[in-house]
């Protein structure tokens, strides 16, 4: 099949390498010059483990092309659009990219006589596949089908969750486009959905819905635990063994981040709210994660005044294995630490670069142990398999000075064994 990808960030550009690698011919098309530019030359502009050398694998193969160029749409029998729906001011979706990019896809078509599926892979609402870019399309005047497909990659293990994805679902808008569809996904092995299209589009919010609201209870679980002295991580290894329940997603941090749940949470409660229904658990789990992600920053001003300290920030990015920094909990912990007097240093294995150009005030630092040494205390926010040292190496790196650890890198007697002053998101702190 030829299939055009319009969007070459996260989700755009690991479906491109990932269909171009099932046998496709894919060009991936976005409007960024310098993303083209680097994607051109075999380099992904963004951090996924594996992504360089599968993209170089299918560019070798002459399966891949990239290009700002939209008549590249020409003669494709898919439409996959994966432009981005950011957060409005007001928590709903900003769909100015979703338009424009129908606007350039409609203008393309109506140059070719051939049938094709346009496909939504941003996350939208309910009704926005139908109401929105739908009628952008028509104004080609061309036949074509509509589909919603639903991305639910995790970042960090993108490519992996393309191959082996736990189920595939196809929001079709009539026979001819679910046979196009069928036609693509063909060589999945795995449960496929094929429903309406409105409901494609809620299945997406509802799962994120559900991730985020297990993730805040699993942070308000665990926050309780820390008060009242039990080990959080005995606690929820023993919940998830409900099989009602099941064993995921029940590791408490500083809160979930990254460019899906925190604005799809936000999203899904504003449409709730224009379909003329309540619902406080939405607004709940956004609060709750909000707040989590200071709480290193409350358990450190409990233990010392901050004015002249050197405090150091070990993981930046919203979560190991990526470089994407979107609402990461370093973004908001970072301003409070200024705000009160205090010299940052940080130190990530990928997400330094971005995180430069929004706190270029911050100090950046080479390696984990050149962050740590001669601060007066240390916050591990990132879960990055650089950070898993002894105990005896974090007394080495810190000397008095304590480690603040939201993602429990030490086994619960390490620390006191090795004399490092050690408090836990979870274990009985501050
Ligand atoms: P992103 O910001 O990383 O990438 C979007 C890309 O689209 C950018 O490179 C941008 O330059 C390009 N673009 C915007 N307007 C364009 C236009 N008119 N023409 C051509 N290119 C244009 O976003 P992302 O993280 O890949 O997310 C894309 C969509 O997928 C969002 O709706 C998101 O919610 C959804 N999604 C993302 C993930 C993820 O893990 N990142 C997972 C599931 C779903």
């Amino acid at each position: 099949m030829k299939i055009c990808v319009i969007g070459a960030g996260y989700a755009g550009l690991v479906s491109a390498v990932g269909f171009a690698g099932r046998g496709h011919d894919v060009a991936c098309i976005d409007k960024d010059a310098g993303k083209i530019s680097k994607i051109t030359k075999g380099l992904p502009p963004f951090f996924e483990a594996g992504l360089g050398e599968r993209l170089r694998g299918v560019q070798n193969a002459g399966r891949l092309e990239a290009g700002t160029d939209y008549s590249a749409i020409q003669g494709a029998d898919i439409v996959i659009l994966a432009v981005g729906t950011p957060s409005l001011p007001d928590g709903s979706a900003d769909l100015s990219h979703v338009r424009a990019a129908c606007a350039a896809v409609a203008d393309e078509l109506k140059r070719s006589d051939k049938f094709a599926v346009v496909a939504v892979r941003s996350t939208v609402l309910p009704g926005t596949t139908e109401k929105v870019v739908g009628p952008a399309i028509e104004k080609s005047g061309v036949r074509f089908g509509l589909a919603m497909v639903p991305e639910f990659l995790r970042e960090g293990s993108a490519l992996s969750d393309f191959d082996k994805p736990d189920r595939i679902v196809v929001g079709c808008s009539d026979d001819k486009t679910k046979t196009v569809m069928e036609g693509l996904y063909g060589s999945f092995d795995c449960p496929k959905l094929f429903v309406d299209i409105r409901t494609a589009e809620m299945i997406k919010y509802a799962s994120n819905a559900f991730l985020a609201s297990r993730i805040a209870l699993t942070n308000e679980t665990a926050n309780i635990c820390q008060k009242a002295g039990v080990d959080a991580d005995e606690v929820l290894k023993a919940v998830g063994m409900d099989a009602r329940l099941g064993p995921h997603f029940l590791v408490p941090g500083s809160g979930f981040g990254g460019s899906c749940l925190p604005k799809d949470v936000s999203a899904l409660a504003r449409h709730a709210q224009e379909v003329g229904e309540d619902a406080p658990l939405l607004h709940a789990i956004h609060e709750s994660n909000q707040k989590q992600k200071l709480r290193l920053f409350h358990m450190l001003g409990r233990m010392m005044h901050l004015k002249g300290k050197k405090i150091a920030i070990l993981g930046l990015s919203f979560k190991a294995g990526t470089d994407d920094i979107r609402e990461s909990p370093a973004l908001s912990l970072i301003p409070k630490l200024l705000e009160e007097g205090a010299h940052v240093r940080a130190f990530d294995p990928e997400a330094m670069g971005s995180m430069r150009d929004v706190f270029p005030n911050v100090e950046y630092a080479n390696d984990w142990e050149e962050c740590l040494s001669g601060c007066d205390a240390a916050l591990l926010v990132t879960a990055w398999p650089e950070f898993q040292k002894s105990a005896a190496e974090y007394k080495e790196a810190l000397g008095a000075a304590p480690l603040l650890d939201s993602r429990r890198i030490l086994p619960p007697n390490a620390a006191a064994e090795a004399n490092l002053a050690y408090h836990a998101i979870g274990r009985g702190a501050p």
